[in-house]
């Protein structure tokens, strides 16, 4: 067992959190699941650390859905698939922003192209179900 005291275990645990997780989660989902393991922990706490992981960019915001903003901790450039019924968010393995993409985007800015975020929005299949069950 390592015991040797971690000088920022609540900012570990955060990032941890994010790291680990696919659902792509808001800073309420990472309070609610940290909460049981560090009782002490506050939702400022929360929103403090995930704007500063953002500002080094340690993880990525892919914006509010339905009103809550959303992050990854998957910095790497992948495509998005959000449900603006459910507020799902998954990632569309194995397509990738083509890179004629970004290449004509840095032409056009002039500047340093860093990142890309491409999301998709539309419905997910179980909310497409949910509508034809119901229906
Ligand atoms: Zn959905
Ligand atoms: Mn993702």
């Amino acid at each position: 067992m390592d015991r040797t005291p971690k000088r920022f275990p609540k900012r570990d645990a955060i990032l941890t959190c994010l790291k680990q997780t696919t659902v792509h989660p808001s800073a309420e989902w990472v309070y609610a699941r940290l909460k049981p393991e560090i009782p002490d922990l506050s939702l400022g706490t929360v929103y403090r650390n995930l704007a500063l992981f953002k500002e080094q960019g340690l993880v990525v915001s892919l914006g509010t859905v339905n009103g809550v903003e959303r992050f990854d901790g998957n910095t790497s450039p992948h495509v998005h698939f959000i449900c603006t019924r459910c507020g799902a968010i998954a990632d569309l393995d194995g397509l990738e922003p083509p890179d004629q993409l970004r290449d004509s985007a840095a032409r056009r800015t002039g500047g340093a192209v860093t990142g890309c975020c491409l999301s998709f929005t539309g419905v997910c299949r179980e909310c497409l179900n949910h509508q034809e069950e119901s229906a």
